[in-house]
C-alpha cells in the first residue's frame, strides 16, 4: 500500500464502529450462536408438555389406556423420520419404509428422528371421573384388575403403597356438568394422596393425563418439592414438573451431589473404602 493512501480510503467498518457499532469477521459471528440456541432451547422448553408423540413412540409408551387402545406405537399409522444421511423418508406398514415403521418404536433415536406422527385418537369429554378401590391383597387386586380390564372404564391404572395397600383407578369420561368440583393437582394438593382414602375424585381431562408430572409420580419428595412450604416458596406451581426434575437429576448427574453424600456417611458409619 502506497504511503497516504489509506488516509484516501473510506473503510466502511471504521466508519461503523465510529458510529457505536460493533464489526465483526463473518466467522466471529459463531459466538453469537450459542447463546441464541441458548435462548431458543428454553423459550421450547417452556411452551412444550414434558412427554412428546416421538419420544413416547420411541420409547414404547404405556399408559392408563393401553389395555383397551394398546401401546402408544400401536396407535401409529405413518411416520416421517430424519435419517443420519439427511433424508427424510415417510414410514407405513405397507410402504417401502416398513421395516423402519416396524422397528422405530424401542429404537429411542438410533434410527433416525421422527419429525410428524400420524397417530389414531379417541373422542374425549372435557372430565373424567375416577374411582378409587383400595384392595390389602395382592390377589384380590389383580383379580379385580383382570376382570375391570374387560370392562368400560375408559383408563385403568393402580398403585402399590406396600404389600397391604393397592389401589385401583379406574377412570371414565363424564360431562363437566355430572362433575360435582374439579379437584386440582397442578399445585398444592398432591395427587397420590387422596388415592387412599377419597373413593371417587373428579378431574379436568387435561389435569388427568397430566397427573403425574406435578411430582413426578411421588419422586418430587427426594427434592424437598412436597414439603408445603418450599413447594409454595421455592417450587411454585411453574416448576412443578417433570422438566424440573428431569434438570435437576441432570444437574446431580454432572455434578454427583446424591454420590458424594452417599459416600461421606458410608465414610461416617465407617465402612468407607
Ligand atoms: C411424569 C412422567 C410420567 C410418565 N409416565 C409414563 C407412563 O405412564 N408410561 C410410560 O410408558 N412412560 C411414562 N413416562 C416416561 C416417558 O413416556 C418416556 O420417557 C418417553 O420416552 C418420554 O418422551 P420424551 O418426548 O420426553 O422423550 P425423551 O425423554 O426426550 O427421549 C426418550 C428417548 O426417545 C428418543 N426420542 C425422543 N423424541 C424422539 C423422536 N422424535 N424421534 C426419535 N427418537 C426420539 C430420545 O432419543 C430418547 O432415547 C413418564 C415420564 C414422566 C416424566
Amino acid at each position: 500500500m502506497r504511503r497516504g493512501l489509506g488516509a484516501k480510503l473510506w473503510i466502511p467498518s471504521l466508519a461503523l464502529e465510529r458510529a457505536g457499532l460493533e464489526v465483526v469477521d463473518i466467522e466471529n459471528l459463531r459466538r453469537h450462536y450459542a447463546p441464541t440456541l441458548d435462548a431458543w432451547v428454553e423459550r421450547f422448553e417452556q411452551r412444550w408438555d414434558a412427554i412428546t408423540a416421538g419420544g413416547a413412540v420411541a420409547g414404547v409408551g404405556i399408559e392408563a389406556t393401553s389395555f383397551g387402545q394398546g401401546l402408544v406405537h400401536h396407535t401409529l399409522r405413518e411416520l416421517d423420520v430424519l435419517l443420519p444421511d439427511g433424508s427424510i423418508v415417510t414410514c407405513t406398514p405397507d410402504n417401502e419404509h416398513r421395516d423402519l415403521f416396524f422397528g422405530f418404536p424401542n429404537s429411542y433415536g438410533s434410527l433416525g428422528y421422527a419429525l410428524r406422527l400420524v397417530l389414531e385418537t379417541v373422542p374425549v369429554k372435557p372430565c373424567v371421573r375416577v374411582e378409587h378401590l383400595r384392595f390389602g391383597q395382592a390377589d384380590t387386586f389383580f383379580a379385580a384388575l383382570e376382570q375391570h380390564c374387560a370392562g368400560d372404564a375408559d383408563f385403568i391404572d393402580g398403585v402399590v403403597f406396600d404389600s397391604h395397600a393397592l389401589v385401583l383407578n379406574l377412570a371414565r369420561f363424564i360431562d363437566e356438568a355430572q362433575a360435582p368440583s374439579l379437584s386440582d393437582y397442578g399445585f398444592e394438593r398432591i395427587y397420590y394422596r387422596p388415592l387412599l382414602d377419597t373413593p371417587v375424585d373428579h378431574l379436568a381431562v387435561r389435569d388427568y393425563i397430566w397427573r403425574w408430572d406435578t411430582d413426578w409420580f411421588w419422586c418430587s419428595k427426594n427434592v424437598g418439592a412436597q414439603n408445603p412450604l418450599l413447594r409454595r416458596l421455592v417450587f411454585g406451581r411453574s416448576r412443578l414438573n417433570s422438566r424440573t426434575y428431569t434438570r435437576l437429576m441432570r444437574w446431580n448427574a454432572r455434578w454427583g451431589i446424591t454420590r458424594r453424600l452417599a459416600r461421606l456417611q458410608l465414610s461416617l458409619l465407617g465402612d468407607g473404602p
